[in-house]
């Protein structure tokens, strides 16, 4: 098959292009859409990272990355896009992944949001004003998913799951009123222990196929090829070589998310708090108003049992005996050094404020 006529684009972007643009799945007016294209990611830790660096690197133009957390040293091993400056500031991903990507492709315009996505918010962030084309997941939690399930149903907007934990990974498309939703699929929730990256490690290597898998689909959507995307639950173990696929088909008459149109988890029903993955802390965010730096600075240098005291502009962070508290303008807070949410709130309303 002769290369596409690629005059149309502009020379510079050609050549950057040039052997996407020469893959016939995508070619010249790919290359064009892809560019009128704007993404929404949904976590930027490891999946995230990655999904984000691939889309930006493949011409996507524009980018939304929502992220509560901030870099770690122990992210380094797996999420591409941060380095070691990134866990010695304490950058959050989402502004961290903002950074890095305006360093190779400073024609995508990223939009970085520090922020939980929650049922308050999610109208504001994923909400039709944005223009956004398709919703990437790349959290770590059910609960955030099954939000994104009923925001994406309600608004008819496709979504892409993608989960990695140990050498497993597993992506679904989910194009609403064509193929099932997550609901369809998982009812409930996984029940019982659920292996986390804290309890069965991870393999950067799944992360990178996770995200390999989810972005190939974004782009033959984000082309304008819907029809070419797969129907189906797909995971691989990368460690045996197993491979299992089984069909997601249409919507269940019987689901009550696609079905129905009953949006529990829009409705913020029963949120609980949420421990994070990968590390032994409790995040408080129940407080949802804006928090002065500077009046906190100054309050919290008067107690004589806090050390470490750290702030920038997106972030305030001290220690206090075993516990390590990082506090964002919005109010919410991560609380290191406990998984006990009792303890994590007594923390918060001694030095934070109730
Ligand atoms: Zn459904």
């Amino acid at each position: 098959m002769p290369p596409e006529d690629a005059s149309h684009l502009a020379p510079d972007l050609t050549d950057r292009y040039s052997r996407q643009i020469l893959f016939p799945g995508i070619g010249a007016d790919g290359q064009r859409h892809l560019a009128s294209a704007h993404a929404a990611i949904i976590g930027t830790g490891a999946t995230g990272a990655a999904t984000a660096a691939l889309l930006a690197r493949a011409g996507v133009g524009t980018l939304t990355l929502i992220d509560r957390d901030y870099v770690e040293p122990s992210n380094l091993q797996r999420q591409i896009l941060f380095d070691e400056a990134d866990a010695q500031a304490c950058l959050p991903k989402a502004e961290a992944a903002r950074r890095h990507i305006a360093l190779f492709n400073s024609s995508v315009t990223v939009h970085a949001a520090i922020a939980d996505l929650i049922p308050a918010n999610i109208g504001e962030l994923l909400g039709a004003e944005k223009r956004i084309d398709v919703y990437l997941d790349c959290t770590d939690n059910f609960e955030t998913r099954y939000l994104l399930n009923d925001y994406a149903v309600q608004q008819g907007k496709p979504w892409i799951y993608a989960a990695a934990v140990g050498a497993y990974a597993a992506t679904m498309n989910i194009l609403p009123t064509e193929t099932a939703c997550l609901a369809c699929v998982f009812p409930k929730p996984p029940s019982g222990p659920v292996e986390t990256c804290d309890t069965a490690g991870i393999l950067s290597t799944a992360v990178n196929l996770a995200a390999s898998l989810q972005v190939t689909e974004a782009l033959k959507l984000l082309t304008r090829q819907p029809h070419l995307m797969r129907r189906s639950l797909l995971s691989f173990d990368l460690w045996t070589g197993d491979r299992s696929e089984i069909k997601t088909g249409k919507p269940d008459p019987d689901c009550p998310v696609c079905a129905g149109r009953i949006f529990t988890h829009l409705a913020g029903e029963g949120r609980p708090h949420i421990t994070l993955c990968g590390r032994n802390s409790v995040q408080i965010h129940e407080h949802h108003r804006p928090v002065s730096f500077a009046e906190m600075r100054s309050r919290l240098e008067q107690h004589p049992d806090i050390e470490d005291l750290r702030s920038n502009d997106l972030l305030l962070r001290f220690r206090r005996g075993p516990y390590t508290v990082t506090l964002f303008p919005d109010g919410r807070a991560l609380i290191q050094g406990t998984t006990d949410i009792a303890q994590a709130r007594t923390l918060y309303a001694r030095f934070i404020g109730s």
